[in-house]
């Protein structure tokens, strides 16, 4: 492994002003941080350990629940009024790791891992994201896992978080500090599409640290759907995170957002205009997938994707009625 320094700052301004410096790097939880720096895939000459900044709390309210960026996945899964409020948030969180890395990986770092992209994570591989300018190996190699939507031609791995999509259906939005300020970013701008820049994966600048995340209390009722290869532990091939209002039947409002399809954590406006106003039949439901997947532009071994995250979104929303 790459030789690093270590700090431990016990205050947030100590950590800013150390994270100023270029090569430095936050740790928390450093559950995807420390293999990703053991296989040589990220080298970091300084780590800064932030474990000891007083970010691990949980506050609610009627309208919103706060969860510290260093509350862990355990702890916010764990938490009463979390489940009560917002139950799509344990239901997400449990049915990604294992609990041994819930115990220990955090809200931010949940939010900042990297792809599960096989290419991304071996050295030895043309990888526009790890090396930029080198190529993309995915694209004429094994891409079953990739993108079907929102890729480029210079990236097509997927956003491995699951909580990601669930708090983009939520509408969260995160809470950072900087030294030149804080900043609250709605997590629609958080992540960003590959484009020709696939290395630069969200809109955080170099040493801004998130603090917190606001998540809303919508009253919706809320489902995640998470598909996998295996059902102990493992990232999701396609998953779902649905939020629909109805009144009389009729769908009010709604909300989906899917994991395992895209770059990014996957907000399909188009599937819930499809939604709403209507009755949720076999027919609006049909709809709504087919809307989802209208742009999709499958790579050679994961067509499959399709009609798999049609099948979820049914499966998620038939179980709302
Ligand atoms: Fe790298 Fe992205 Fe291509 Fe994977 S899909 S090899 S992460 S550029």
């Amino acid at each position: 492994m790459h030789n690093f320094t270590y700090h431990a700052p016990t205050t947030t301004p100590t950590a800013l002003t150390l994270a100023t410096r270029p090569g430095t790097r936050y740790i928390a939880g450093g559950t995807d941080l420390l293999n990703l720096m053991k296989d040589g895939v990220q080298r970091h000459d300084q780590l800064i350990d932030i474990n000891r900044l007083p970010l691990h709390d949980i506050h609610t309210t009627p309208h919103r629940i706060r969860l510290g960026a260093l509350a862990t996945m355990a702890t916010v899964a764990a938490h009463p009024q979390t489940g009560t409020l917002i139950p799509l948030l344990p239901q997400t969180l449990l049915a990604g790791a294992s609990p041994q890395i819930r115990n220990m990986a955090t809200i931010g770092g949940n939010l900042l891992q990297r792809t599960r992209c096989w290419y991304f994570r071996d050295d030895t591989m043309p990888c526009n994201k790890r090396q930029p300018g080198t190529g993309c190996a995915a694209l004429q190699g094994h891409n079953r896992w990739h993108a079907i939507i929102g890729g480029s031609d210079h990236c097509i791995a997927v956003h491995p978080s699951d909580l990601a999509v669930t708090l983009t259906a939520l509408n969260a939005t995160i809470h950072t500090q900087h030294t030149t300020g804080p900043r609250t970013i709605p997590i629609r701008d958080f992540y960003r599409p590959p484009g020709n820049t696939p290395h630069l994966e969200t809109t955080l600048r170099h040493g801004e640290l998130i603090t917190a995340v606001d998540v809303p209390v919508t009253g919706m009722t809320g489902r995640y759907l998470k598909l996998r290869d295996r059902a102990t532990f493992e990232f999701a091939v396609v998953s779902v995170a649905a939020l629909i209002r109805t009144n009389s039947g009729i769908v009010r409002e709604a909300s989906l957002a899917f994991g395992g399809i895209a770059p990014i954590p996957w907000r399909s406006t188009q599937a819930e205009q499809a939604l709403i106003g209507r009755r949720l039949d076999d027919t609006t439901i049909t709809a709504a997938g087919r809307a989802l997947v209208a742009s999709a532009t499958p790579q050679e071994h994961n067509a499959f994707k399709i009609p798999l995250v049609q099948r979820a979104l049914t499966s998620a929303l038939e179980g709302m009625r």
